[in-house]
């Protein structure tokens, strides 16, 4: 079974849509503030499909673009006035952010309320306690595409494979939520015989950025597969997995490009309309 991210994501974005229409109807309004530094051309075009994709959900777009040798005060002073910004519900800055610009601190600045990409250290420290907030938009993607196809993962073994704070390590900790309930391996690039590891999971989410890591020798029969690789290559664009190598060994596996891909967007507004209700609640 190929797993459809593309049509898993217009399903959340048909009830973000929802949510976003029943604030209007309440005279709020909902904002996602984008932030985009210098002109790394892979950059430009996440964050124009991610604006593109607030538009058409209802959320009002606020874009903000600057040049490569911004100087860090002056990203630091925007990200404050966004925080302030009562029309702003979420805050995304398109990260890598070019070199000699301290990412670290910038992510920290934004109101961990507005945190639409679910990365500030609050937000992440919040998931390691299990109590709600703003989660990771790629990985509660992966979440999402699983539960939509009905994969069931409490008490299975999932091995993830990368420990980035970006996507490995909150997948990790999203699947050993109560109530999700996974039996999490993570592996990285020191651990051993990574085959052999692979081929324990019932689910491996593969979040490497080494194209086509994953091969047959990586997977039991039946095994479900979710590919968060995006590597742009002489071939075009190719995931972690060795998608011909695998899908006949299987059961299901999401495709590069139209998996996790657009998951990742999908639920950036549905960050972004839950920061707005909260915000709404008074919370
Ligand atoms: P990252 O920060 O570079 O982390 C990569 C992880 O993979 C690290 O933990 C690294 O181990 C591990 N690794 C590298 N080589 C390995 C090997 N040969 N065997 C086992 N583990 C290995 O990357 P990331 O930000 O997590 O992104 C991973 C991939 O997902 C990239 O292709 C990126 O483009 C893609 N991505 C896609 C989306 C989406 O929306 N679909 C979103 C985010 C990222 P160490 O920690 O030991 O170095």
């Amino acid at each position: 079974m190929i797993l459809d991210g593309k049509a898993v994501a217009e399903t959340v974005k048909a009830d973000v849509a929802t949510r976003v229409a029943a604030l209007n109807q309440r005279g709020v309004s909902v904002g996602l503030a984008t932030v985009l530094v210098g002109d790394d051309p892979a950059s430009h075009v996440y964050v124009r499909s991610k604006r593109r994709t607030a538009e058409a959900t209802g959320i009002n777009s606020f874009h903000h673009e600057l040049p490569a040798n911004t100087p860090q005060r002056d990203i630091e002073a925007l990200i404050e006035q966004l925080n302030a910004d009562p029309a702003v519900d979420g805050i995304l800055v398109q990260l890598p952010l070019p070199h000699g610009l301290d990412s670290d601190r910038i992510t920290e600045l934004i109101d961990p309320s507005k945190d639409a990409d679910g990365l500030h250290p609050f937000n992440l420290g919040l998931l390691v306690l299990g109590r709600d907030g703003l989660t990771p938009c790629t990985p509660t993607g992966v979440l999402r595409i699983l539960e939509h196809y009905g994969i069931e993962i409490s008490g299975k073994n999932v091995v993830i494979v990368g420990r980035s704070f970006l996507v490995g390590r909150p997948q990790a900790l999203l699947m050993i939520q109560k109530g999700a309930d996974a039996t999490v391996t993570i592996a990285h690039s020191r651990t051993n015989d990574l085959a052999a590891v692979c081929r324990g999971a019932d689910i491996i989410v593969a979040a490497v950025g080494v194209p086509k890591l994953i091969g047959a020798g990586h997977v039991s029969p039946g095994a479900v597969v979710i590919d968060v690789g995006i590597n742009r290559t002489d071939d075009g664009l190719v995931g972690d997995v060795d998608f011909d190598a695998v899908q006949d060994i299987v059961s299901a596996i999401t495709p590069v490009p139209g998996g996790v891909g657009p998951m990742t967007v999908a639920m950036l507004m549905h960050n972004t309309v839950t920061a707005a209700e909260w915000r709404a609640a008074g919370g």
